[in-house]
């Protein structure tokens, strides 16, 4: 005998939305010219106090389902999962069964994504025409959605996949005010403007080495389910040509990004310890020291930013000074090996001890205006040997290449983007 759920009790103002809902679809139905859509209603519920978000309302919605066959459900309820929800409040909220809510549980693997719903995620609960448990499905992501169905030996669950299909993207844009607007430009989301930089991050500092005239091309994933864009996905090979230098990096199927040879983009140090979103100097070429005024560069480079701004480890190392001295305010110095070492000075706040190890991107601090300085900015330092270099010019550790296995699987696909992306390069030429 199949297990029967049936709702415990609608609540009032649920009711009466579907009265008036079942009285517009005769309507709709008696109209002649009219076709009879499944209409949609929003209705507000009556929601016990507790179980109220002031931040969030409740979302829900009711669709009446055309009866075409008793064997598929007649009514769907659709729950927006709101801040601080979990199953069993949603369930006790819905006024759904516990028995219900117990065998979901005990269902394995497949509906285990359930005990992890966020805000935002959408639970679609369907029932029969006698108002008693069908199914529920929970979207996974834009391919996958979990399907709950009630059969006659019980509850069992699946995973529902369709095939996405994949598009190849291109933007592209040159550089005019700043690298940012020109993301925007080009079409980019932010999400696609942090990436591009963090891609290249170890060769370029995007805070104070973009000129006009730079320019890039992109191109990314997008996935379409039924010709309708569900989502965007990585960038697959990008080019960006800063000062007359061309850098070109590729997605591989390990996540990273590499070189057109198979070199690894990731390296040892990043160029800049701030990311460029936060610099506010972008395009200044007679960079002042805030407290000499001179503008030849003196032993380190200034970045000037808000304080509060992160500041992270240029490369991994174990921390040699963490403290405080009346010209350089708190600092930090990362020994990363023998030869190399950075100090980052004026930090509002330190965040790691001496003797503590760091990994590269890790945050140290943020920057502050501490010492001697008329404003907040950090000012890095880069030394070989003990002594101090342009980070930007010196001569630093190669990164490793693709293993030869990799390497194969590698090279036919970058040679393909590549080739797409030079395309896209000389239309971009052409049109300036
Ligand atoms: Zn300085």
């Amino acid at each position: 005998m199949p297990v029967i759920y049936r709702l415990k009790t609608l609540p009032r103002v649920h009711k009466i939305a579907l009265g008036l809902l079942s009285t517009a679809m005769v309507a709709l139905i008696m109209m002649p010219t009219e076709p009879a859509v499944a209409s949609r209603v929003h209705a507000d519920l009556a929601v016990p106090a507790k179980f109220q978000d002031a931040r969030q309302p409740l979302e829900i919605e009711v669709q009446d389902l055309p009866l075409v066959d008793e064997h598929l459900p007649a009514r769907e309820l659709m729950v927006k999962v709101s801040r601080g929800d979990t199953l069993s409040s949603i369930f006790a909220r819905q006024g759904l069964p516990s028995v219900l809510l117990h065998d979901i549980n005990r269902l394995g693997a497949d509906a285990r994504s359930l005990q992890k719903i966020h805000p935002g995620d959408k639970l679609t609960f369907s029932f029969d025409r006698k108002g008693q448990f069908f199914g529920l499905s929970y979207p996974l992501d834009a391919a996958r959605t979990l399907d709950i169905r009630q059969s006659e030996s019980g509850l069992r669950s699946r995973i529902i996949s369709v095939q996405l299909e994949h598009r190849t993207q291109y933007a592209q844009a040159s550089v005019n005010s700043n690298f940012w607007n020109a993301g925007v430009t080009a079409g980019l989301s932010a999400g696609q403007i942090m990436s591009l930089a963090a891609m290249f991050a170890w060769d370029l500092d995007f805070g104070l080495d973009i000129r006009a005239g730079d320019r890039f091309a992109v191109l990314y994933d997008q996935r379409y389910k039924d010709g309708i864009l569900v989502d965007t996905g990585h960038i697959l090979a990008a080019e960006f040509i800063n000062q007359g230098n061309v850098y070109r990096a590729i997605r591989h199927d390990d996540g990273n990004y590499y070189s057109p040879e198979g070199r690894a983009m990731r390296k040892s140090f990043l160029r800049a310890p701030v990311n460029f979103s936060h610099i506010s100097s972008n395009f200044n070429p007679r960079r002042l020291h805030p407290v000499t005024g001179q503008v030849k560069p003196h032993r380190g480079i200034d970045y000037a930013a808000r304080t509060g701004t992160p500041v992270v480890a240029a490369g991994s190392g174990v921390v040699a000074e963490s403290g405080y001295s009346r010209f350089n305010g708190n600092y930090v110095v990362i020994r990363h090996d023998r030869t190399y070492l950075t100090k980052y000075l004026h930090l509002n706040k330190r965040m790691v001890k001496k003797g503590e190890k760091v990994k590269q991107e890790q945050q140290i601090g943020t920057v502050g205006a501490t010492g001697r300085v008329t404003g907040p900015h950090l000012h890095y330092e880069f030394l070989v040997n003990g002594v101090h270099k342009d980070p930007k010019s010196v001569d630093l550790p190669q990164a490793a290449f693709l293993s030869r296995g990799e390497l194969a699987k590698f090279r036919p696909r970058a040679d393909k983007l590549l080739a797409q992306l030079s395309k896209v390069s000389e239309v971009m030429l052409a049109n300036n």
